[in-house]
């Protein structure tokens, strides 16, 4: 979709930190790492959010999410757990009209989230 930041990261025309790949999605490393590590996990098909998803596209999305947060956690010895958050709406502090999930790796509890 045209000036769609997202769609432009997985048509390569913006470069990104890439952590994972496949036909459904691809997780890239945020530009602003709330923690270390953080990463979203983009749908490459361009949906707004989840408000919008399909039961199809929910099982492709969602289904691939443990893993990349497994891959997430064993990057980073230190990493002790995840928060898997989606703002939703501009209200819920969405800010790309482009569906990503956020994985956010915690080591402490004074690590800057939460
Ligand atoms: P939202 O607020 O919509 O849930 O999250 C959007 C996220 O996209 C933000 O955390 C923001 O830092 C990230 N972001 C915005 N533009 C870019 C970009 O060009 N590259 C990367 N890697 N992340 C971006
Ligand atoms: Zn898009």
């Amino acid at each position: 979709m045209d000036d769609c930041i997202f769609c432009k990261i997985i048509e390569g025309e913006i470069p990104s930190r890439k952590v994972y790949e496949d036909d459904d999605v691809i997780a890239i490393l945020d530009i602003s790492q709330v923690t270390k590590g953080h990463t979203l996990v983009i749908s490459k098909e361009h949906v707004r959010n989840i408000l919008d998803y399909s039961d199809e596209m929910a099982a492709r999305v969602f289904s691939k999410v443990p893993k990349i947060a497994r891959a997430v956690k064993q990057f980073d010895p230190d990493c002790k757990g995840l928060n898997v958050l989606m703002n939703n709406e501009e209200i819920a502090g969405q800010t790309v009209f482009h569906s990503h999930i956020h994985l956010l790796p915690r080591y402490s509890e004074s690590d800057g989230f939460g």
